[in-house]
């Protein structure tokens, strides 16, 4: 997230311009695709289920050329992938399997391993209205019947996957943050509402935590506010470093100030990861007028853990909360001061 790149689509390709951070906006014809020396050319990346191996042998030479095809010949196998690619672009899935079906692999991809916007297509023989129901219901975008004619679903695929590239520049211009690229103050609310409760149904703990710099002013202060810009560039980069899950967010909230979602990890496992994290930040050197300056920067932190069984769910009341701990933390400052939420 920190360093991210700008992606532009055409016909189904790619183009990664690494960017250093996302403020450092391009004018028009710096970012203009006839730059491609500096560019990379990256295909989609798609995910193709089924469980007949002539099928997906079949989705390997037919997609070779255009897209970079992983293949799984179940469920179970594909959420393995999944998790080992979590950029996978888009999924093609069968509906009859053994095991897990079509319909019910969608929900638990969606669901369990958060990839709640990746476009999801089934593919399959099965052309009942039911089962084209519970498709949908599941959470496909579409439904492409078998025998498949590969060059018009190649071009579903790219058409689904270059539209969803212009809506995620669009959500990022308006979610994340310029200077860091991490998702700023209005998106972290929807999304704090929504992680709660999807990790109370899925029976998961759930960590809200709120960061401020150390005397981050002094930094402005004796080295000028560039400085300061790249200490919060920098401190972001080990933030999505540290914490790189599907399910792990990071936003910065304004200022100095940051707020991490952790899902689905212990307490204690979060209160290790941030320690360490805050360990790494200490070790940031910021370099002014070319030399290392020898300024530590550390950071204070209010964590709340909230269990599967606390019914405690409103947002508002976890961010307040969490933020009452970083007033805590703030009296000493370098600390983390963590509260765990088990009933009501
Ligand atoms: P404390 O230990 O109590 O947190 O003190 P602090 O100096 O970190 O906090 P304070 O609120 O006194 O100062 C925060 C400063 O952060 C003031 C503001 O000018 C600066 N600041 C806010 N946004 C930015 C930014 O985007 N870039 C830079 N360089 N500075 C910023
Ligand atoms: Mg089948
Ligand atoms: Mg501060």
């Amino acid at each position: 997230m920190g360093c991210k790149a700008r992606v532009l689509s055409i016909n189904g390709l790619k183009m990664n311009m690494a960017i250093d951070n996302f403020s450092e906006r391009r004018t028009d014809s710096q970012s203009n695709i006839d730059s491609q020396s500096t560019e990379s050319l990256e295909k989609y990346t798609v995910l193709a289920i089924d469980d007949d191996i002539a099928i997906t042998n079949a989705f390997k030479r037919g997609f070779r050329k255009d897209f970079n095809i992983l293949t799984a010949g179940s469920v179970l196998e594909a959420l393995k992938i999944l998790v080992e690619n979590p950029s996978v672009d888009l999924i093609l899935t069968d509906y009859h399997m053994p095991g897990l079906n079509g319909a019910q692999g969608v929900s638990v991809i969606r669901e369990t391993l958060g990839h709640s916007n990746t476009p999801i297509v089934m593919v399959t023989g099965e052309n009942s209205h039911a089962s084209q129901n519970e498709a949908f219901e599941s959470g496909v975008i579409d439904f492409v019947s078998k025998p498949i004619l590969f060059p018009s679903l190649a071009q579903k695929i790219k058409n689904i996957c270059n539209e969803r590239q212009i809506k995620k520049q669009l959500e990022d211009l308006a979610f994340k943050d310029a200077l860091t690229g991490l998702f700023n103050r209005r998106s972290l609310m929807p999304y704090l509402e929504r992680e709660l409760n999807r990790c109370k149904r899925l029976g998961h703990h759930c960590s809200v935590v709120t960061l401020d710099i150390d005397h981050f002013k002094s930094i402005n202060d004796n080295y000028g506010h560039d400085v300061g810009d790249q200490a919060l560039k920098l401190v972001s980069k080990t933030f999505t470093h540290f914490f790189q899950r599907t399910v792990d967010y990071v936003s910065r909230l304004g200022g100095e100030e940051f707020v991490l979602v952790l899902s689905n990890a212990e307490s204690l496992t979060a209160q290790e990861q941030l320690q360490e994290c805050r360990n790494a930040i200490k070790k940031i050197r910021l370099v002014v007028n070319g030399e290392e300056v020898d300024r530590v920067i550390s950071l204070s932190a209010g964590g709340i853990t909230v269990a599967p069984t606390s019914n405690i769910r409103d947002h508002e009341i976890l961010l307040k909360a969490s933020d009452n701990l970083l007033f805590q933390a703030k009296k000493t400052r370098d600390a983390q001061v963590w509260d765990n939420f088990l009933g009501n």
